[in-house]
């Protein structure tokens, strides 16, 4: 519109520009001797004419310089439209891939490459189309081919680990990983994939690095990064103590401990190494300490280790003195009557376990219940207990997060599956209500058909047809 405009006002003004021209009053005579030319005109008139001839010039030079560049024009506009077409099939391509339909991802990576001569967002379209299909060899070959490209390496080095990770080749995703911090260091996938391969590996040393290269990007922090800091240094304690440096040991145990004193793996390794050390008393401390806030067995398995040389009577005596504080606590309970009868004093057992045994006592109260019974001579008694023991829901222990395998020992990283700090302190999960219910309808089942079976007389089966 404004253009429109524009273009009028200039026809106007040389419109205008003509006519006051023609108007201007006085003759003009134009001699070319030479040639024998003569022009006698008014001025105005030569004046107009002039301006005619320039603007038929500027005229005839631009349509000229439109005419040579016509070929290139052309050959932009075509270069354009396949670019359009190239980015609608990549566009069309990746709304395919995240529908998961594969055949048409397939399709329209094909389509983008043709018309974007293989640009390297093409790569990705079909890396991921061929992963969608189940064709993890060419969605590598894809990535490989990424990776070659400066622009999309990054990109292709993260598929290529997606993949690793999927195969459980922590070798090949480690190798990656490497090669992706030395290329663009401090990416935070890349730190993050370090962290998850080395804790893994049992690399602890290499954990500690990336945990503090991600802290330094503050992208672990706060509560999280004391417990990732405090997990790993149990396990560089226990490297330490494993190839015989024990100050090494001790200090990392109490650089855990002072970071997460709540860790019961913490609180055992530190009070275990104080005691090696000489520092019973400072070790029976912590212990004490670390049960007052949580009774965990792992702690109350460290004091018994610790007092694994005195005599069985001692060890009670002491139990008592250093929980005396704390004997109310079904735990504590448990703890004391363990070494009460380990002392063969089945009376104060009785006393502390009884309280514990009623309905819904666990597997070791009732094992408990059954030792004093044993003691006691009361065979009767301690086969109900036993049944009971059976019956009651399993013991404790450590159970991974991730994969649900069981451990018997706490580790920083699951053994089975490899997970950072995933193992929790649980008892087995009971039977679903419906499974003792499906058991009795066999037996019930089972009752019925042998009952039959027996009734039956023999030689009445009919005679199979050959
Ligand atoms: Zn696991």
């Amino acid at each position: 519109m404004i253009r429109l405009l524009w273009t009028l006002l200039k026809i106007g003004l040389v419109v205008a520009a003509a006519v006051l021209l023609a108007q201007m009053p006085g003759d003009t005579t134009l001699r070319l001797d030479d040639l024998g030319l003569v022009i006698e005109a008014r001025t105005g008139a030569i004046l107009v004419a002039l301006l005619f001839f320039g603007l038929l010039a500027a005229f005839v030079y631009r349509f000229w310089l439109a005419l040579r560049r016509a070929p290139q024009a052309m050959r932009f506009g075509r270069a354009g439209r396949r670019r359009e077409r190239g980015y609608r099939a990549l566009s069309l391509g990746m709304v395919a891939v995240a529908a998961g339909a594969a055949d048409e991802a397939k399709r329209r990576a094909r389509e983008a490459d043709r018309a974007l001569d293989g640009a390297p967002l093409t790569l990705l379209l079909a890396a991921q189309a061929a992963q969608l299909d189940g064709d993890d060899g060419a969605a590598r070959r894809f990535f490989q081919a990424m990776v070659d490209e400066p622009e999309t390496s990054l990109l292709g080095l993260r598929g290529l680990m997606a993949q690793a990770n999927r195969t459980g080749d922590r070798e090949e995703a480690l190798a990656i990983a490497a090669r992706a911090q030395k290329e663009r260091p401090g990416t935070p996938w890349v730190l993050e994939a370090l962290f998850d391969l080395r804790t893994a590996n049992g690399d602890w040393d290499g954990a500690s690095a990336a945990l503090e290269a991600l802290a330094g990007r503050k992208l672990v922090r706060g509560e999280d990064l004391r417990r990732r800091r405090a997990v790993i240094a149990v396990e560089r304690s226990r490297l330490a103590e494993e190839r015989g440096d024990t100050a090494s040991a001790l200090s990392q145990a109490r650089t855990a401990w002072k970071l997460d004193s709540a860790l019961p793996a913490a609180t055992a390794r530190v009070a275990r190494l104080e005691a090696a050390a000489g520092h019973r008393s400072r070790a029976e401390k912590l212990l004490r300490d670390g049960w007052t806030k949580a009774p965990h067995p792992l702690l109350g398995d460290t004091l018994e280790e610790l007092w694994s040389r005195l005599a069985p009577s001692v060890r009670f005596t002491q139990g008592q003195r250093l929980l005396k504080g704390d004997s109310a606590r079904p735990e504590t309970r448990s703890l004391l009557a363990d070494l009460a009868l380990a002392a063969g004093q089945r009376a104060e057992a009785r006393k502390l376990v009884e309280p514990l045994a009623g309905e819904g006592a666990s597997a070791r109260t009732c094992r408990q219940m059954a030792s004093i019974a044993v003691g006691e001579g009361d065979t009767e008694a301690a086969r109900n207990w036993l049944a009971r023991a059976r019956q009651a829901s399993g013991d404790p222990t450590w159970f991974c997060r991730a994969c649900n395998a069981m451990s018997a020992e706490w580790s920083g990283a699951c053994p089975q599956c490899g997970v950072f700090d995933s193992l929790a302190w649980r008892p087995p999960a009971p039977p679903a209500p419906g499974q003792a219910a499906a058991i009795a309808a066999i037996e019930q089942e089972l009752e019925t058909e042998t009952v039959a079976a027996v009734a039956a007389p023999t030689g009445t089966e009919a005679p199979r047809e050959a």
